[in-house]
Order: C-alpha cells, then structure tokens, then sequence
C-alpha cells in the first residue's frame, strides 16, 4: 500500500515536471531532477513511471529515432521540429486547419493512420553557425 502511494507521488511530480515548461526530456533527465527528492527512486522507476503516464494520455513518448526515447506532457496538436545538427527539438504549434489538411491528406491518399508529423532540418542556430563558419576567413594557425 504505501508502496503504491509513493509510486504515484513519483508520477505526479514526473507530470509536473512535464508540463512545466512544455519541455522534451529523457529518463535520465528526470531521474536527476528527482534522485534527491525520492532517495529510494531508480532510473527504472522513472521509466515505468513515464511509460504509465503515456498509457494514461499524459504524456508522449518520442522516439525519433534517436538512442533515447523523449517524453512530453501531452497537449493538443502540435507537432516537432527536429535539428539534424545539433538535435534540439522545438514545439511547432501549426494552425489546426493546416494540421488537420496535412493528416487527411496522408489518411485518405495513403490509408496511414497520422498520430504525429516531425520535421527535420536545421535549426536557425546551426544554421547561422554554419553562415558564420563559412563567410569567416580560413584562419589557419601553424
Ligand atoms: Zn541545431
Ligand atoms: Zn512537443
């Protein structure tokens, strides 16, 4: 019983953290914010905790592909931008009606079943970087 108690607190504090800042964050992300928190908390309770959270629609699981999965408060229809550079992952909060036309399109033309769009590219950071670096003078130093 009490057990269970303090799982669900664990949970709570999980979402809480979620939905914060509308961030995007890895297991091992909230495991450190909460280690001192939950002394008796492992990177696999914060998993479980996570995947719960997910099975319940409180939150998403994005895996992109990536090494780790990412984990988001849910929230109503936005989708991502992905840097291929530098692998920020930015909250694009589209019109509804263009989501909407883009997911029909791909449901009725192609039958997939659309539950998230992800764009790739490269982030207006790394993208001035790379200006930068390439307008700079070749400054080599022997
Ligand atoms: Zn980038
Ligand atoms: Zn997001």
């Amino acid at each position: 019983m009490a057990t269970k108690l303090r799982k669900s607190k664990q949970r709570d504090r999980i979402l809480e953290l979620l939905q914060s800042d509308h961030i995007h964050v890895t297991a091992n992300w909230v495991y450190d914010q909460l280690r001192n928190e939950f002394p008796t908390l492992s990177l696999g309770n914060v998993y479980r905790n996570l995947n719960i959270l997910v099975e319940q629609g409180l939150a998403n699981r994005l895996g992109f592909g990536s090494t780790f999965d990412v984990y988001e408060a849910n929230r109503e229809g936005h989708f991502h931008f992905i840097c291929d550079v530098c692998g920020a992952i930015e909250d694009i909060d589209a019109p509804v009606e263009q989501r909407q036309l883009m997911h029909r399109w791909i449901e009725t033309e192609r039958g997939h079943q659309v539950s998230t769009v992800e764009v790739h590219g490269t982030c207006r950071a790394c993208a001035a970087a790379a200006s930068r670096a390439a307008a700079a003078p070749h400054a080599d130093v022997s």
